[in-house]
């Protein structure tokens, strides 16, 4: 569990990356990964609870959803694509969906969340707030490059919402976190793809050729060639309900 060394809630932006600047000073949004953590490293935590980074608007075709935002409240609004409701929904369980957030499931970055990948192929962008004003991010640069997020507070997340969507899925029971999971978005100009479980991050992929340059690690859960031959399947599984083949 994270050794807390400190505990501040700002009442603005302002103070809040004041406090993120500093040593050792790290966001807390809903706690889920912070409080489970393992690392027992003391960390002062700034929670962003009080800041208006919560709600889900539509503007030119776009959704933005704040980072404050939960699992729950994403799964529970209408405006949302139909994919990124049902990722948010699978992504854990209903006590830990109404604290997690999307910041947060963003800043973990785990390999296995289908809530990314649904990001993904929806071409989120990521709105991060540093010492030096605002940049707008691709979320898969942010999860290449998470030194982007350092000393800084993510605050929204923009989405595109046209299309159609398919994941698809496998784990060892159905309620399991999926060993691998593969989303795809069909819109105007082609598809994107986005697979779980198969690189540190959920990664983007040529739908054309989703494995090639794919090296999963194997772990008790699947072997890598296993790993491989299930982002396959799952990737021409998606592709044919899209074009609506069985
Ligand atoms: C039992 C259990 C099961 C889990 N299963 C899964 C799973 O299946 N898939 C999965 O992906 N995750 C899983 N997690 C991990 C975790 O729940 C998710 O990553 C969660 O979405 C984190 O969101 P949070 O709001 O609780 O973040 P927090 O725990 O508050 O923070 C997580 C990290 O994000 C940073 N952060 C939070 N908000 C911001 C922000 N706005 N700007 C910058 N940095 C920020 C924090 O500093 C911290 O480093 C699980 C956790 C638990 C306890």
């Amino acid at each position: 569990m994270t050794k807390i060394i400190s505990y501040q809630r700002p009442k603005n932006i302002e103070e809040a990356l004041s406090l993120v600047c500093q040593d050792k000073h790290v966001p807390l949004a809903g706690g889920t990964q912070l409080n489970a953590n393992e690392d027992t490293e003391p960390l002062h935590l700034v929670d962003l609870q009080s800041l208006a980074l919560k709600g889900i608007d539509r503007s030119n075709g776009k959704l933005k959803i704040g980072s404050m935002t939960t699992l729950h409240e994403i799964m529970k609004n209408s405006d949302s694509p139909d994919l990124i409701r049902l990722s948010s929904r699978s992504e854990l369980p209903s006590t830990l969906r109404t604290l997690a957030t999307i910041g947060g499931t963003i800043a973990s970055g785990d390999s296995d969340s289908q809530l990314i990948a649904s990001l993904l192929v929806h071409d989120a962008e990521v709105t991060i707030l540093k010492s030096d004003g605002e940049l707008s991010v691709p979320l898969q640069e942010v999860l290449s490059k998470p030194e982007l997020m350092d000393s800084g507070i993510i605050l929204s997340i923009d989405i595109a919402t046209d299309g159609e969507s398919r994941l698809e899925a496998t784990g060892r029971t159905p309620a399991d976190t999926p060993i691998v999971a593969v989303a795809t978005r069909q819109c105007s100009d082609g598809y994107r793809m986005a697979i779980t479980g198969v690189a540190p991050t959920p990664v983007l992929v040529d739908p054309e050729n989703p494995t090639v340059s794919l090296q999963p690690t194997s772990d008790f859960r699947g072997a890598s060639e296993y790993r491989i031959h299930l982002a396959q399947i799952l990737a021409s599984r998606t592709l044919n309900l899209l074009n609506g083949e069985n």
